[in-house]
């Protein structure tokens, strides 16, 4: 197999130039194939307060020039182990949330059945559940590290059942998703009322509250994690779990969040574990609620961690050599 084809040399040619795909990876069509995909999933018809992710898979290709080729803390280069490409966005209608689901799923599972896990970029949190739609075909039922300030597990927002906080009770009716072996990290804020959390325990999930983070730290979050995870894990990064002071540029922000530090540990906590990641997402990235550009900053190192645990909990490809 030819080596990987990586991002444009920084050193030769200066991280400020160049295409804007992500990281500035190749284009899907220009490789042969790819084992990681990064596909935008630009649609927010499904956010309950303010919009605007639609430009979230824009910024953080953006932000994402700034990343180098060489992971510290998980001493990879991921662009060097595995062939990870840009997939460019899905096309959704902006007027429909399903016909919008429907293409995102159609573009995800092609991407899937080519042999590649894909890493969609939001778009409002309602784009996880035909991302996960598309992972648990391939895979079988996913898995679940949600960090999120919120359970997204209402049953009904306005009498719809799709929206960005429905998302996830959908995806345990749909059997996409094990909340038994799930895990929600960074919950917090105000509710509507108490029946919120408990409808969402009574559902299987386990949760570590934003204020939990406090007693247990980074390393009891991540052994939470790792005793409710099992192959294959879908990651599911609404930025909004951050504190507004690291990602304003979020729809439903809520003080009281975790650091942009914890969330990379959190994440960079499963590493040793070699999961197998069938997919992930980074969304809720809405940049015009921040012109210092740091949520879409925030959420192309988070994208690049997940690439990262990708990459180092690959299987071996079927049929390949
Ligand atoms: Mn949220
Ligand atoms: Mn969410």
């Amino acid at each position: 197999m030819s080596e990987p084809v990586g991002p444009l040399d920084s050193l030769r040619y200066p991280r400020f130039a160049g295409p804007r795909t992500f990281a500035r990876l190749p284009l899907l069509e220009t490789v042969e194939r790819a084992d990681v995909a990064v596909m935008g999933a630009p649609f927010d018809g499904g956010t309950s307060f303010r919009p605007g992710a639609r430009f979230g898979p824009a910024a953080v290709r953006e932000a994402s020039l700034l990343l180098r080729p060489y992971s510290e803390p998980l001493d990879l280069l991921p662009f060097a182990r595995a062939q990870v490409a840009d997939a460019g966005d899905a096309g959704p209608d902006p007027l429909e949330i399903g016909a919008a689901h429907a293409t995102i799923q159609a573009r995800a599972a092609e991407l899937h059945d080519s042999g590649a896990r894909v890493l969609g970029l939001g778009g409002d949190h309602s784009v996880a559940l035909p991302l996960m739609r598309a992972a648990a075909a391939r895979h079988g039922p996913l898995s679940l590290l949600q960090l999120d300030a919120h359970a997204d597990t209402w049953d009904e927002y306005f009498g719809h059942k799709l929206s960005h906080g429905t998302v996830m009770r959908r995806a345990v009716e749909e059997g996409v998703l094990d909340p038994h072996a799930s895990v929600q990290i960074g919950l917090r804020g105000p509710l509507y009322a108490a029946s919120d959390l408990e409808d969402n325990a009574a559902l299987g999930f386990r949760t570590l509250l934003a204020r939990e983070l406090d007693a247990t730290g980074v390393a009891g979050a991540v052994g939470l994690a790792l005793e409710r995870l099992r192959s294959p894990v879908y990651v599911s990064v609404d930025v909004d779990v951050l504190d507004p002071a690291f990602a304003p540029g979020t729809g439903t922000p809520e003080p009281g969040g975790l650091t942009s530090r914890e969330l990379l540990a959190i994440l960079r906590g499963l590493a040793p574990a070699g999961l197998e990641l069938a997919g992930a997402d980074v969304v809720e990235v809405s940049p015009p609620y921040d012109p210092t550009g740091n949520t879409a900053l925030a959420a192309a190192a988070a994208a690049y961690d997940l690439i990262g645990l990708m990459v180092l909990g690959q299987r071996p490809r079927h049929g390949s050599t």
